[in-house]
């Protein structure tokens, strides 16, 4: 997971978002709310193109999806399931683009929380993964440094999907090639060259792994956490890169 921007959606499609809740709102009893959101959702045809587009722009890759960064998010999530929450069926800030097994598999219509009931699921699109989770580079597996990073591993299975931490070891592994590429390619002076080679490491899938570098390298003991990578380290420490690199995503790390 990695923090994403939010898209702005037309004035039209969220005026129509708008009156899908207030449709629901309407409804008497709670029941009669969830059956009504449920229904709408299902045809929701109207909204659907403009809804898939804003997700399509904000997810990480080629639309990966925004939970576990591997799988092609297909699904529009409701990150506050719309089973405990109808009113929020519509709410293009619950709307999370999601991969089929992440929705269906591993969230379905789970929504722990804390004592206080503030959410434990961290939304990427509102506040940053990087404050609750830590990737263990070598080995591809998440840390959870909060309880909400606890839960995330939890519930998206994010250390228990072999494929997931297999990939995110290769991952790791072709970033070091993409960096040491893009270091060669301008020092021949190919910049165009260059720039292509940013881009396919921000469209390579799992950049999670990616992103994790670029922060963990300003980590005082980065020395420990890229052991073995020690050239890779110091490329990621190189500021023309950092610079070609963050530019291409618009952060800084
Ligand atoms: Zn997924």
């Amino acid at each position: 997971m990695i923090r994403l921007r939010r898209a702005v959606l037309p004035a039209a499609t969220m005026e129509r978002l708008r009156d899908y809740t207030d449709d629901i709102r309407q409804q008497v009893t709670e029941q009669e709310r969830k059956d009504r959101a449920k229904q709408l959702w299902a045809n929701r045809r109207q909204v659907r193109p403009a809804l898939a587009k804003g997700l399509a722009e904000m997810a990480p890759g080629h639309e990966r999806c925004m939970y576990c960064g591997d799988g092609q998010g297909t699904d529009i999530d409701h990150f506050e399931p719309k089973s405990l929450a109808p009113l929020r069926t519509f709410d293009w800030l619950n709307h999370v683009l999601a991969c089929s097994f992440c929705n269906s598999n591993q969230k379905r219509s789970r929504f722990p929380v804390a004592a206080d009931g503030s959410p434990l699921l961290v939304d990427p699109t509102a506040e940053d993964p990087l404050d609750h989770l830590r990737l263990v580079l070598a080995l591809g597996t998440y840390q959870g440094l909060t309880d909400r990073g606890r839960a995330c591993i939890e519930v998206f299975g994010l250390n228990a999907r072999a494929v997931l931490v297999k990939g995110r070891m290769d991952a790791y592994a072709a970033a070091g090639v993409f960096m040491r590429m893009w270091r060669m390619t301008m020092d021949e002076g190919k910049s165009d060259k260059a720039k292509g080679i940013v881009r396919l490491a921000w469209n390579h899938p799992l950049i999670d792994v990616l992103v994790n570098m670029f922060h963990q390298s300003g980590h005082p003991a980065a020395d420990a956490l890229f052991v073995g990578e020690e050239d890779v380290l110091e490329l990621l420490r190189d500021p023309e890169l950092r610079a070609a690199f963050l530019h291409f995503r618009g952060v800084s790390y």
